[in-house]
Parts: structure tokens; C-alpha cells; sequence
């Protein structure tokens, strides 16, 4: 059943702040404290996984991360993170710190915004073995771990579990309901103009859908005729 719907321009980050509204709102109206909120990787970004993650609502979605290599370099993912001593160890067991030493120089240290960057020891890349499959065109590598990395692990760390899966063939349901949305109820165009308009138009269309679910559920009882 559709419980909530919120009109929203197609910006990204316009689509991620109607999640957090309509979250808010079936709390308020409905009582409903979803467990898992399953969605597709437009939703996977680092802020929307904290966000989720910070307010127990386990994140069904898979990872929007962008720091693959394509030239066939080892990416972020091939590195061990350590939490407790707060480094990353590379494939050849070498560690990546972030600080190894007190600098004075502020910009040495944790970079902003919630991102750090962790380095391996120049001295040890320079003789490693794996150099050319880790870090061809420069002295040493270095990865940046990214704010909200903590709640990007526990999507990934989800991922790799049998209730995903599930939840990944209930994502693909819904996603047919909005298809008819769009093609048989005709949701593909709107006919009223602006936001209100809009909101007005996917109101009646999830009434309409939720009807056609009800009757699905509770048919009609069958009319007998009299002899
Ligand atoms: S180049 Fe450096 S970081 Fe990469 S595997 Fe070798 S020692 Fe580890």
C-alpha cells in the first residue's frame, strides 16, 4: 500500500529530502517506525545512508560509491579498514595512516568536511612488489575515507546478507506499481501545473492504485440471482 506521497522537482537531492518528509510524516500520522528502507542506488549516498543509519532504519540500498578504478589499479575496497587503530592496512599488510607523527602545520592532519586521508609510508611503496597494481604514478598511496564511510559499510555489510536479497525482489515490486503508475494511469505526463498541481495528481493516482490493491485483497462478493 502507498502510505505517503511527495511531489518533488527531479533534483536529487530534492528526491532525498521528500524521503526524510515522508519518514517524519507516516511517524506522525501513521505510527510507523520503519525497520529497513529499501531503494535503489540514487539513494545510496553517503548523507542518506548516515542519515538512516543515525536514526535506526537498517539502509536496503545498494552503495552509491564512486571510487572504483577503471584502469584496473587496486580501489578502495581492496583496503582492510581497522576502526580500532584507525587506519587502513593495503594488500600487502602495510599500514595507511592518517597522522603519524604531530604535525604543526593544520593542513597536514584531517582534511574538512568530514573526510580524511590516509597515506602509506613513501619508503615502503617505493619497494613494495604490488606498486604498478596499487599506485603506478605516484610516490606512495593515499585513500580518502569519506564522511559517513561507517554507514556506506553497514549498507555494504547488509548487502551481503539473504534478507537483501529479499529485499531487492520487493524493490523490483514496487518499482512494476509505479511503472502502471506511470503507464496505465498515466502519471508519465502531468496535467496540472506546479508543485501543488503535481502533489494533487500523485495523491489521486496512489488513491486510485490503493483501491485497485484493496479490491485485489477484499473482491466484491458474488451477486446470486434469484430463480
Ligand atoms: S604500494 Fe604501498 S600501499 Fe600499495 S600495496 Fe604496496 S606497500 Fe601497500
Amino acid at each position: 500500500m502507498i502510505v505517503d506521497v511527495e511531489a518533488t522537482r527531479s533534483i536529487r537531492q530534492a528526491e532525498l529530502g521528500s524521503t526524510k518528509t515522508m519518514l517524519d510524516r507516516v511517524r506522525t500520522r501513521f505510527d510507523l517506525h520503519p525497520e529497513r528502507l529499501i531503494a535503489d542506488t540514487a539513494y545510496g549516498t553517503g548523507s542518506m545512508l548516515g542519515w538512516r543509519v543515525d536514526r535506526k532504519i537498517a539502509p536496503h540500498i545498494p552503495v552509491l560509491d564512486k571510487s572504483g578504478r577503471s584502469d584496473g589499479t587496486w580501489s578502495r575496497a581492496d583496503f582492510e579498514w581497522d576502526a580500532e587503530k584507525d587506519q587502513y592496512v593495503c594488500p600487502e599488510g602495510q599500514t595507511l595512516k592518517q597522522i603519524r607523527r604531530n604535525y604543526s602545520d593544520p593542513n597536514r592532519g584531517p582534511t574538512n568536511g568530514g573526510r580524511a586521508k590516509y597515506r602509506a609510508l613513501k619508503l615502503t611503496c617505493q619497494a613494495c612488489p604490488s606498486k604498478q597494481k596499487c599506485c603506478p604514478n605516484a610516490d606512495a598511496r593515499s585513500i580518502t575515507r569519506e564522511e559517513h564511510e561507517d554507514a556506506r559499510q553497514v549498507a555494504r555489510d547488509i548487502a551481503k546478507t539473504k534478507q537483501y536479497d529479499i529485499s531487492m525482489k520487493l524493490r523490483k515490486k514496487v518499482e512494476m506499481l509505479v511503472t502502471h503508475l506511470k503507464r496505465v494511469l498515466g502519471l508519465g505526463r502531468l496535467r496540472l501545473r506546479g508543485p501543488c498541481g503535481a502533489n494533487d495528481e500523485f495523491l489521486l493516482a496512489a488513491t486510485a492504485q490503493n483501491l485497485r490493491k484493496l479490491a485485489k485483497i477484499f473482491p466484491a462478493p458474488q451477486q446470486t440471482r434469484q430463480a
